[in-house]
């Protein structure tokens, strides 16, 4: 079976087919970094190290890409309020942001790119527009795409331009407005004083209006961030672009705009956006102050793995409903997991084929994780492979599921010791201290030893 993955452009499920054989060119919007990201924004990019697993798995060089907004609204407004440089500010949230994915075991892309270093790039962007006459200067100086110019425009949202349908043919006077029209969006913002000292002097040179007006100080609209940085580093036409659904409009249709409007060509051949994470049936979101953040799952001792783990249990297409007790219940699900691959023991065998195919299966049906996980749990019980081979085709499965079963701690408790030690308990309890010693016998003759201590009693593999 081939690959299929939904895309958003077609709303299909299709076959995929590279640009160029063997090689997969993607890439995914990152985070702005002004803040800690919520674990409803991971989503995004635990689907996004998904997909590239599965690439990777079907033998596909895969060039990554993600950026890193450290230019915008939000870094300018509060690394302000800090009183720190967008420099200090947006690299402390960076570091931060590594940190995070590192720690829900996302492989990093083969690049990170910051916005900051490809103001060059989407002032080259911007140039041809002008050129092109599908970007104009307005009064205040700002840059902005005019979208009746790109006969496409709604084609990811499937948009239905009320302007469109009502002005066709008239255009709006420039005179009056500094856009010419409401949905026109910035490719470049003129320098306000709120921006205090972030601003570049950009040289447009021939495509404005008069030619001394051809530097602008000001910077980057969001949207040609990723336009810029997408095509800098990976060329003018890609496979795989991925977010959240919440990009595909305004960001990716405008993204769409600016990238064909300069080039003719297509931008992307797959669009592959994951669903949102709700809280009591409403998008987990800042504005809507009923988030949780890493550290909240780490303060309640929860490892970020199980995390992943219970998103891995929905298909990335689906919503999900966070609540503790289900994240809870995922952990105690991955935890018995890593007890009953600990108890496999040390030889790692060779891969079970058959339950490879059917691994590859699923998760090449669009990433149909769901299914992958519960052959994960049919290959644990099954009885007709042995425990080195199944150890080596759980590892195998791993590359795409990315639960760490390669660094799970040995300490992990198997289930029948823990029994044991809460029978000794019991005898202590019940002073039956002969009882009580033969079952720390027990537990030393599996390896195990326990010590008494003030916190109560701890576990140890000898
Ligand atoms: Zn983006």
């Amino acid at each position: 079976m081939s690959l299929k993955f939904y895309n958003t452009l077609t709303k299909d499920k299709e076959d995929f087919i590279p640009i160029n054989k063997d090689e997969v060119r993607m890439y995914s919007c990152g985070p702005t970094v002004y803040n800690y990201p919520h674990i409803g924004n991971y989503r995004a990019y635990i689907f996004a190290d998904v997909l590239k697993r599965v690439l990777s798995y079907g033998g596909y060089n895969v060039k990554h890409i993600m950026n890193i907004t450290d230019i915008d609204d939000k870094t300018i407004r509060d690394s302000q309020k800090e009183g720190k440089s967008l420099k200090e500010f947006t690299e402390f949230y960076s570091e931060e942001f590594f940190k995070d994915l590192k720690s829900l075991n996302i492989l990093n892309p083969t690049k990170f790119t910051k916005a900051t270093d490809y103001i060059n790039e989407m002032v080259g962007i911007i140039k041809i527009l002008l050129k092109k006459e599908i970007a104009y200067k307005s009064k205040d100086g700002s840059i902005y795409f005019d979208i009746k110019k790109f006969k496409n425009y709604g084609k990811l949202s499937n948009l239905v331009l009320e302007e469109q349908k009502e002005n066709a043919g008239n255009r709006i006077k420039t005179d009056e407005y500094d856009k010419e029209n409401a949905q026109d969006f910035a490719l470049w913002k003129a320098w306000d004083p709120s921006d205090g000292n972030t601003y570049w002097d950009a040289n447009f040179g021939k495509g404005l209006p008069r030619e001394s007006e051809a530097i602008i100080r000001g910077r980057p609209g969001w949207h040609i961030e990723c336009s810029a940085m997408s095509m800098a580093n990976l060329g003018e036409r890609i496979d795989i672009h991925t977010g959240g659904v919440d990009n595909i409009f305004p960001h990716h249709e405008n993204e769409i705009a600016q990238s064909e409007g300069a080039t003719g060509k297509q931008f992307v051949n797959y669009w592959m956006h994951n669903e949102w994470v709700l809280v009591d049936q409403k998008k987990m979101a800042k504005s809507f102050n009923n988030f949780y953040t890493l550290r909240d799952l780490l303060e309640k001792g929860i490892d970020p793995i199980a995390y992943r783990f219970w998103l891995l249990m929905a298909n990335y297409r689906t919503r999900v409903n966070f609540v503790w007790e289900a994240l809870e219940g995922a952990e105690t699900a991955l935890k018995r997991l890593y007890r009953l691959y600990i108890e496999l023991g040390n030889d790692v065998g060779s891969i079970n084929e058959e339950y490879k195919k059917r691994f590859k299966e699923f998760v090449e049906d669009d990433l149909d994780t769901p299914r992958a996980l519960s052959l994960l749990w049919d290959l644990m019980k099954d009885g007709g492979v042995s425990s080195a081979d199944k150890k080596a085709t759980i590892l195998d499965f791993d590359k795409v599921l990315g639960l760490n079963f390669e660094n799970i701690k040995e300490d992990i408790i198997p289930e029948e010791v823990e029994k044991i030690v809460e029978e000794r308990e019991e005898a202590r309890k019940n002073k039956d201290f002969k009882k009580s010693d033969e079952l720390r016998d027990k537990i030393i003759s599996l390896g195990y030893e326990i010590k008494d201590t003030t916190d109560g009693v701890k576990i140890f593999k000898v």
